[in-house]
Protein backbone atom coordinates (compact mmCIF):
# COMPACT_ATOMS: atom_id res chain seq x y z
CA UNK A 1 0.00 0.00 0.00
CA UNK A 2 1.51 3.32 -1.17
CA UNK A 3 1.03 6.41 1.13
CA UNK A 4 -1.71 7.65 -1.74
CA UNK A 5 -3.47 4.71 -1.06
CA UNK A 6 -3.55 4.47 2.59
CA UNK A 7 -4.86 8.08 2.51
CA UNK A 8 -7.63 6.99 0.80
CA UNK A 9 -8.20 4.22 3.07
CA UNK A 10 -8.27 6.38 6.17
CA UNK A 11 -10.52 8.69 4.11
CA UNK A 12 -12.99 6.18 3.76
CA UNK A 13 -13.65 5.62 7.50
CA UNK A 14 -14.29 9.21 8.32
CA UNK A 15 -17.50 10.07 8.50
CA UNK A 16 -19.14 12.17 5.51
CA UNK A 17 -22.15 13.48 7.09
CA UNK A 18 -22.55 15.97 9.67
CA UNK A 19 -24.85 14.41 12.79
CA UNK A 20 -28.27 14.82 12.57
CA UNK A 21 -28.65 18.41 14.18
CA UNK A 22 -32.05 17.62 16.52
CA UNK A 23 -32.68 14.49 18.73
CA UNK A 24 -36.31 14.26 17.68
CA UNK A 25 -35.07 14.08 14.42
CA UNK A 26 -32.39 11.12 14.99
CA UNK A 27 -35.09 8.56 16.21
CA UNK A 28 -38.18 9.77 13.82
CA UNK A 29 -39.06 6.66 12.18
CA UNK A 30 -35.99 4.98 12.83
CA UNK A 31 -36.18 3.54 16.67
CA UNK A 32 -38.29 0.65 16.88
CA UNK A 33 -40.52 0.35 19.35
CA UNK A 34 -40.76 -3.30 20.65
CA UNK A 35 -43.89 -5.53 20.37
CA UNK A 36 -43.26 -6.53 24.00
CA UNK A 37 -43.60 -3.62 26.54
CA UNK A 38 -44.32 -0.91 24.13
CA UNK A 39 -47.37 0.24 23.95
CA UNK A 40 -46.49 1.80 20.38
CA UNK A 41 -44.67 -1.01 18.70
CA UNK A 42 -44.13 0.69 15.66
CA UNK A 43 -40.94 2.67 14.27
CA UNK A 44 -40.87 5.94 16.63
CA UNK A 45 -43.49 8.49 15.54
CA UNK A 46 -42.93 12.15 17.87
CA UNK A 47 -46.19 13.00 16.71
CA UNK A 48 -47.81 10.13 19.70
CA UNK A 49 -45.60 12.32 22.58
CA UNK A 50 -45.26 15.93 21.11
CA UNK A 51 -44.38 17.81 24.05
CA UNK A 52 -41.53 15.36 23.99
CA UNK A 53 -39.84 16.85 20.81
CA UNK A 54 -38.93 20.34 22.59
CA UNK A 55 -37.76 18.15 25.37
CA UNK A 56 -35.45 16.19 23.19
CA UNK A 57 -34.55 19.04 21.23
CA UNK A 58 -33.07 20.96 24.43
CA UNK A 59 -30.88 18.16 25.14
CA UNK A 60 -29.60 18.31 21.20
CA UNK A 61 -25.88 19.55 21.08
CA UNK A 62 -27.02 22.71 19.16
CA UNK A 63 -29.37 23.93 22.28
CA UNK A 64 -28.48 26.39 24.41
CA UNK A 65 -30.15 24.83 27.07
CA UNK A 66 -28.06 23.39 29.56
CA UNK A 67 -30.33 21.67 31.88
CA UNK A 68 -33.86 20.06 31.74
CA UNK A 69 -36.35 19.33 34.24
CA UNK A 70 -39.56 17.53 33.94
CA UNK A 71 -42.16 16.60 36.48
CA UNK A 72 -44.40 14.09 35.19
CA UNK A 73 -47.47 11.57 35.75
CA UNK A 74 -46.63 7.90 35.23
CA UNK A 75 -47.36 6.66 31.06
CA UNK A 76 -46.45 9.74 29.66
CA UNK A 77 -43.41 7.85 27.38
CA UNK A 78 -41.12 9.82 29.12
CA UNK A 79 -38.68 6.98 29.83
CA UNK A 80 -38.54 6.35 25.89
CA UNK A 81 -37.88 9.74 25.72
CA UNK A 82 -35.27 9.61 27.18
CA UNK A 83 -33.97 6.53 25.91
CA UNK A 84 -33.63 8.38 22.72
CA UNK A 85 -31.66 11.12 24.87
CA UNK A 86 -28.91 8.55 25.52
CA UNK A 87 -29.06 6.73 22.00
CA UNK A 88 -28.16 10.30 20.59
CA UNK A 89 -25.23 10.87 22.67
CA UNK A 90 -24.05 7.23 22.39
CA UNK A 91 -24.38 6.68 18.41
CA UNK A 92 -24.80 9.89 16.96
CA UNK A 93 -22.70 11.82 18.69
CA UNK A 94 -20.72 9.73 20.90
CA UNK A 95 -19.73 11.24 24.31
CA UNK A 96 -19.49 10.52 28.00
CA UNK A 97 -22.90 9.83 29.35
CA UNK A 98 -24.07 9.15 33.26
CA UNK A 99 -27.44 7.68 33.45
CA UNK A 100 -28.99 7.08 37.36
CA UNK A 101 -31.79 6.19 38.80
CA UNK A 102 -33.35 5.38 42.47
CA UNK A 103 -31.73 2.30 43.31
CA UNK A 104 -29.40 -0.59 41.95
CA UNK A 105 -31.97 -3.12 40.91
CA UNK A 106 -33.94 -0.04 38.49
CA UNK A 107 -30.12 0.60 37.34
CA UNK A 108 -29.86 -3.00 36.35
CA UNK A 109 -33.04 -3.04 34.74
CA UNK A 110 -33.02 -0.38 32.51
CA UNK A 111 -28.95 -1.32 31.24
CA UNK A 112 -29.84 -5.24 30.92
CA UNK A 113 -33.68 -4.33 29.38
CA UNK A 114 -34.46 -1.43 27.82
CA UNK A 115 -31.34 -0.04 26.65
CA UNK A 116 -30.55 -3.49 25.10
CA UNK A 117 -33.67 -3.11 23.02
CA UNK A 118 -33.42 0.14 21.94
CA UNK A 119 -29.57 -0.72 21.09
CA UNK A 120 -30.59 -3.62 19.14
CA UNK A 121 -33.92 -1.31 17.18
CA UNK A 122 -31.49 1.10 16.21
CA UNK A 123 -28.73 -1.09 14.21
CA UNK A 124 -26.08 -0.48 16.64
CA UNK A 125 -25.15 -3.27 18.20
CA UNK A 126 -22.16 -3.15 15.98
CA UNK A 127 -20.47 -0.49 17.81
CA UNK A 128 -20.90 -1.62 21.15
CA UNK A 129 -16.79 -3.13 21.95
CA UNK A 130 -15.14 -3.61 24.55
CA UNK A 131 -11.74 -1.06 24.44
CA UNK A 132 -9.86 -2.88 26.81
CA UNK A 133 -10.18 -6.41 25.52
CA UNK A 134 -8.55 -9.53 27.38
CA UNK A 135 -8.85 -12.28 26.01
CA UNK A 136 -8.90 -14.01 28.84
CA UNK A 137 -11.77 -12.65 30.91
CA UNK A 138 -13.88 -12.34 27.18
CA UNK A 139 -14.96 -8.69 28.02
CA UNK A 140 -17.99 -7.56 26.44
CA UNK A 141 -18.66 -3.63 25.66
CA UNK A 142 -22.05 -4.28 27.03
CA UNK A 143 -22.26 -4.70 31.21
CA UNK A 144 -24.61 -4.13 33.48
CA UNK A 145 -22.93 -0.98 35.05
CA UNK A 146 -21.27 0.43 32.00
CA UNK A 147 -21.63 0.38 27.80
CA UNK A 148 -18.70 0.82 25.99
CA UNK A 149 -19.12 1.92 22.18
CA UNK A 150 -16.91 3.70 19.22
CA UNK A 151 -16.11 6.89 21.04
CA UNK A 152 -18.52 7.25 23.74
CA UNK A 153 -19.36 5.38 26.98
CA UNK A 154 -22.14 4.87 28.88
CA UNK A 155 -22.04 4.18 33.42
CA UNK A 156 -25.22 3.39 35.22
CA UNK A 157 -25.59 4.04 38.69
CA UNK A 158 -27.76 4.65 41.66
CA UNK A 159 -27.75 7.84 42.69
CA UNK A 160 -26.90 7.38 46.18
CA UNK A 161 -24.34 4.66 45.63
CA UNK A 162 -20.80 5.70 46.31
CA UNK A 163 -19.45 5.03 42.71
CA UNK A 164 -21.87 8.29 41.76
CA UNK A 165 -18.99 10.46 43.73
CA UNK A 166 -16.15 8.66 41.40
CA UNK A 167 -17.75 9.63 38.13
CA UNK A 168 -15.07 12.06 36.22
CA UNK A 169 -15.70 14.52 33.13
CA UNK A 170 -19.31 13.20 32.28
CA UNK A 171 -20.65 15.68 29.07
CA UNK A 172 -24.44 14.01 29.34
CA UNK A 173 -25.92 13.61 32.81
CA UNK A 174 -29.55 11.82 32.92
CA UNK A 175 -31.08 11.47 36.12
CA UNK A 176 -34.39 9.50 36.36
CA UNK A 177 -36.37 8.79 39.26
CA UNK A 178 -35.18 11.85 41.12
CA UNK A 179 -37.37 11.95 44.24
CA UNK A 180 -36.80 8.40 44.35
CA UNK A 181 -33.53 9.59 45.95
CA UNK A 182 -32.95 11.41 49.09
CA UNK A 183 -31.56 15.45 48.45
CA UNK A 184 -28.77 14.86 50.99
CA UNK A 185 -25.97 12.21 50.68
CA UNK A 186 -25.29 10.03 54.11
CA UNK A 187 -21.69 10.76 53.71
CA UNK A 188 -22.59 14.93 54.31
CA UNK A 189 -21.37 15.82 50.89
CA UNK A 190 -25.10 17.56 50.50
CA UNK A 191 -27.28 17.75 47.26
CA UNK A 192 -26.47 14.38 45.28
CA UNK A 193 -27.88 16.23 42.13
CA UNK A 194 -25.36 18.91 42.55
CA UNK A 195 -22.36 16.13 43.01
CA UNK A 196 -23.18 14.34 39.97
CA UNK A 197 -23.70 18.05 37.81
CA UNK A 198 -20.27 18.67 39.35
CA UNK A 199 -18.81 16.19 37.19
CA UNK A 200 -19.97 17.63 34.11
CA UNK A 201 -18.20 21.41 34.79
CA UNK A 202 -15.32 20.79 32.51
CA UNK A 203 -16.96 20.93 29.72
CA UNK A 204 -18.74 23.94 30.58
CA UNK A 205 -21.93 25.49 28.31
CA UNK A 206 -20.99 21.50 25.95
CA UNK A 207 -22.62 19.72 28.95
CA UNK A 208 -26.19 18.76 29.33
CA UNK A 209 -28.03 18.11 32.50
CA UNK A 210 -31.48 16.18 32.31
CA UNK A 211 -33.75 15.04 35.81
CA UNK A 212 -36.80 13.29 35.11
CA UNK A 213 -39.27 12.01 38.06
CA UNK A 214 -42.97 11.73 39.29
CA UNK A 215 -43.50 14.22 42.42
CA UNK A 216 -43.54 12.84 46.26
CA UNK A 217 -44.95 14.55 49.26
CA UNK A 218 -44.52 18.74 49.37
CA UNK A 219 -41.72 19.16 51.28
CA UNK A 220 -39.32 16.80 50.53
CA UNK A 221 -39.78 16.11 46.74
CA UNK A 222 -36.44 16.93 44.87
CA UNK A 223 -38.41 16.86 41.47
CA UNK A 224 -40.62 19.48 42.54
CA UNK A 225 -38.01 22.05 44.21
CA UNK A 226 -35.91 21.49 40.39
CA UNK A 227 -39.28 22.20 38.73
CA UNK A 228 -39.35 25.80 40.95
CA UNK A 229 -36.19 27.00 39.74
CA UNK A 230 -36.26 26.57 36.55
CA UNK A 231 -39.02 28.11 33.63
CA UNK A 232 -41.84 25.88 34.98
CA UNK A 233 -43.77 25.12 31.64
CA UNK A 234 -47.09 23.99 30.49
CA UNK A 235 -47.96 22.86 27.36
CA UNK A 236 -50.65 24.43 25.44
CA UNK A 237 -52.85 22.87 22.99
CA UNK A 238 -54.78 24.83 20.43
CA UNK A 239 -58.68 24.19 21.27
CA UNK A 240 -60.81 22.19 18.26
CA UNK A 241 -63.68 24.55 18.29
CA UNK A 242 -62.03 27.92 19.25
CA UNK A 243 -58.23 27.87 18.27
CA UNK A 244 -57.09 29.18 21.79
CA UNK A 245 -53.95 27.71 23.48
CA UNK A 246 -55.08 26.00 26.83
CA UNK A 247 -53.72 24.41 29.47
CA UNK A 248 -54.59 20.69 30.26
CA UNK A 249 -55.46 21.60 34.00
CA UNK A 250 -56.22 18.22 35.87
CA UNK A 251 -56.57 19.97 39.04
CA UNK A 252 -59.08 22.69 38.19
CA UNK A 253 -61.54 23.67 40.70
CA UNK A 254 -64.83 21.34 40.56
CA UNK A 255 -66.60 25.01 40.79
CA UNK A 256 -65.62 26.06 37.30
CA UNK A 257 -67.34 25.62 34.06
CA UNK A 258 -64.29 24.59 32.72
CA UNK A 259 -62.06 21.53 33.00
CA UNK A 260 -62.38 17.66 33.54
CA UNK A 261 -66.26 16.89 33.37
CA UNK A 262 -68.57 13.61 32.48
CA UNK A 263 -71.57 12.46 31.89
CA UNK A 264 -73.17 9.99 34.13
CA UNK A 265 -76.13 7.87 34.25
CA UNK A 266 -77.34 6.27 37.37
CA UNK A 267 -74.07 7.14 39.16
CA UNK A 268 -72.05 5.39 36.35
CA UNK A 269 -69.25 7.48 34.64
CA UNK A 270 -69.95 7.23 31.08
CA UNK A 271 -67.67 9.14 29.13
CA UNK A 272 -65.43 12.29 30.35
CA UNK A 273 -63.97 15.58 28.49
CA UNK A 274 -62.59 18.88 28.55
CA UNK A 275 -64.53 21.94 28.78
CA UNK A 276 -62.45 24.91 27.26
CA UNK A 277 -62.17 27.56 29.39
CA UNK A 278 -62.35 30.20 26.64
CA UNK A 279 -65.62 29.04 24.25
CA UNK A 280 -66.77 25.78 26.90
CA UNK A 281 -66.84 23.42 24.56
CA UNK A 282 -66.44 19.83 25.27
CA UNK A 283 -63.33 18.26 23.80
CA UNK A 284 -62.96 14.60 23.67
CA UNK A 285 -60.27 12.06 23.77
CA UNK A 286 -60.53 11.14 20.29
CA UNK A 287 -59.60 14.97 19.68
CA UNK A 288 -55.91 14.69 20.86
CA UNK A 289 -55.06 13.47 17.12
CA UNK A 290 -56.54 17.03 16.35
CA UNK A 291 -54.82 19.15 19.16
CA UNK A 292 -51.93 17.23 18.75
CA UNK A 293 -51.10 17.52 15.12
CA UNK A 294 -48.44 19.19 13.53
CA UNK A 295 -50.90 21.53 11.25
CA UNK A 296 -54.14 21.63 13.72
CA UNK A 297 -57.06 23.33 12.97
CA UNK A 298 -60.36 24.80 14.63
CA UNK A 299 -63.90 25.23 13.92
CA UNK A 300 -64.52 28.54 14.76
CA UNK A 301 -61.80 29.64 11.68
CA UNK A 302 -61.35 26.77 9.45
CA UNK A 303 -58.93 28.76 7.28
CA UNK A 304 -56.41 30.34 10.08
CA UNK A 305 -53.30 28.43 10.02
CA UNK A 306 -52.44 27.26 13.87
CA UNK A 307 -49.26 26.38 15.11
CA UNK A 308 -48.85 23.19 16.99
CA UNK A 309 -49.53 22.94 20.57
CA UNK A 310 -46.03 24.47 22.46
CA UNK A 311 -44.47 24.79 25.87
CA UNK A 312 -45.11 27.81 27.58
CA UNK A 313 -43.20 29.79 30.36
CA UNK A 314 -44.94 30.40 33.72
CA UNK A 315 -41.75 32.59 35.28
CA UNK A 316 -39.52 34.36 34.15
CA UNK A 317 -35.86 33.33 35.53
CA UNK A 318 -32.54 35.03 35.25
CA UNK A 319 -31.01 32.06 33.58
CA UNK A 320 -33.74 30.86 30.56
CA UNK A 321 -31.85 27.97 29.99
CA UNK A 322 -32.54 25.98 32.73
CA UNK A 323 -35.93 24.71 31.16
CA UNK A 324 -38.43 22.97 33.71
CA UNK A 325 -41.29 20.74 32.56
CA UNK A 326 -44.60 19.42 33.92
CA UNK A 327 -46.97 17.61 32.68
CA UNK A 328 -50.19 15.32 33.77
CA UNK A 329 -52.26 12.77 32.77
CA UNK A 330 -54.84 14.40 30.20
CA UNK A 331 -51.63 15.00 28.16
CA UNK A 332 -51.17 10.88 27.73
CA UNK A 333 -51.01 9.54 24.35
CA UNK A 334 -54.52 8.12 23.15
CA UNK A 335 -54.75 5.17 24.20
CA UNK A 336 -52.82 5.24 26.90
CA UNK A 337 -54.49 7.03 30.06
CA UNK A 338 -57.63 8.53 28.52
CA UNK A 339 -59.74 11.82 30.17
CA UNK A 340 -62.12 9.03 31.52
CA UNK A 341 -59.67 6.96 33.18
CA UNK A 342 -58.42 9.92 34.94
CA UNK A 343 -61.87 11.36 35.59
CA UNK A 344 -62.47 8.11 37.30
CA UNK A 345 -58.71 8.01 39.15
CA UNK A 346 -59.44 11.41 40.72
CA UNK A 347 -63.28 10.37 41.87
CA UNK A 348 -61.76 7.49 43.44
CA UNK A 349 -59.14 8.99 44.88
CA UNK A 350 -61.39 12.06 46.30
CA UNK A 351 -63.18 9.43 47.96
CA UNK A 352 -60.50 7.56 49.05
CA UNK A 353 -58.69 9.55 51.94
CA UNK A 354 -54.95 10.93 52.18
CA UNK A 355 -53.05 7.67 50.76
CA UNK A 356 -55.47 7.61 47.82
CA UNK A 357 -55.14 11.35 47.31
CA UNK A 358 -51.03 10.77 47.92
CA UNK A 359 -50.82 8.37 44.96
CA UNK A 360 -52.91 10.08 42.43
CA UNK A 361 -51.34 13.46 42.96
CA UNK A 362 -47.86 11.31 42.23
CA UNK A 363 -48.96 9.24 39.90
CA UNK A 364 -51.40 11.22 37.48
CA UNK A 365 -51.62 14.79 38.07
CA UNK A 366 -47.69 14.89 38.49
CA UNK A 367 -47.74 16.86 41.39
CA UNK A 368 -46.46 16.83 44.73
CA UNK A 369 -48.65 16.01 47.62
CA UNK A 370 -49.67 18.27 49.92
CA UNK A 371 -49.53 16.76 53.67
CA UNK A 372 -52.99 18.08 55.90
CA UNK A 373 -52.16 18.84 59.20
CA UNK A 374 -49.86 20.46 60.70
CA UNK A 375 -46.45 18.45 62.01
CA UNK A 376 -44.67 18.98 65.23
CA UNK A 377 -41.53 20.31 64.38
CA UNK A 378 -38.28 20.37 66.40
CA UNK A 379 -38.66 24.56 66.87
CA UNK A 380 -42.47 23.88 68.44
CA UNK A 381 -40.90 21.52 70.50
CA UNK A 382 -37.80 23.03 72.02
CA UNK A 383 -40.49 26.33 72.48
CA UNK A 384 -43.39 24.22 74.32
CA UNK A 385 -40.95 22.50 76.70
CA UNK A 386 -41.12 22.94 80.59
CA UNK A 387 -37.54 22.09 82.63
CA UNK A 388 -39.15 19.57 84.35
CA UNK A 389 -36.67 17.31 86.46
CA UNK A 390 -36.27 13.41 85.62
CA UNK A 391 -38.93 11.15 86.83
CA UNK A 392 -41.53 13.46 87.05
CA UNK A 393 -43.96 14.37 84.97
CA UNK A 394 -47.14 17.69 84.53
CA UNK A 395 -49.19 15.37 85.79
CA UNK A 396 -48.09 15.18 89.11
CA UNK A 397 -49.21 18.59 89.89
CA UNK A 398 -52.58 18.35 89.13
CA UNK A 399 -54.35 19.31 92.17
CA UNK A 400 -56.57 16.00 93.92
CA UNK A 401 -58.78 14.00 94.37
CA UNK A 402 -55.70 12.37 92.19
CA UNK A 403 -57.93 10.23 89.45
CA UNK A 404 -55.08 7.63 89.24
CA UNK A 405 -52.88 9.25 86.73
CA UNK A 406 -49.95 9.87 89.06
CA UNK A 407 -48.47 6.38 87.96
CA UNK A 408 -45.70 8.14 85.87
CA UNK A 409 -44.50 10.30 88.72
CA UNK A 410 -42.31 7.35 89.93
CA UNK A 411 -40.19 9.06 92.47
CA UNK A 412 -43.04 11.49 93.99
CA UNK A 413 -45.22 8.36 94.49
CA UNK A 414 -42.41 6.32 96.24
ZN1 LIG B 1 -62.25 26.52 22.91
Amino acid sequence: MNDIEFLQSVNHKIPKKRPVKLISDYVEGRRIMPVDGSPFPSPWRNSVTPYGIEIQNCLSPYSPVHTVVVKKPRKVGMTAIMDNVVLYWLFEVPSKVLYSTSSQDLAEEWSMGELEEAITSMGMRDRVVAKSYNAKAHRSGSQTKFKEVIGGRIDIISASAMTAKRQKNIRILICDEVSGTKKLLASGEGDWTKVLSGHTASFGSRAKRAFFSSPTVEGECLISEMYEEGTQEQFLIPCPYCGEYIFLDLMADPGEKWGLKADTQGGVVKQAYYVCPSCNEPIFDHQKKDFYSYHPACKKHPKKELKPAYWKATKTIADPYYRSFGLNSLYAPLGMVSFTQAYNERAKAQAGGPDAMRSFMNLFAGEAFKEVGEGLHIKDFNTLRDNWPMWTSPLSLLPEPDHGLRRASGKRNG
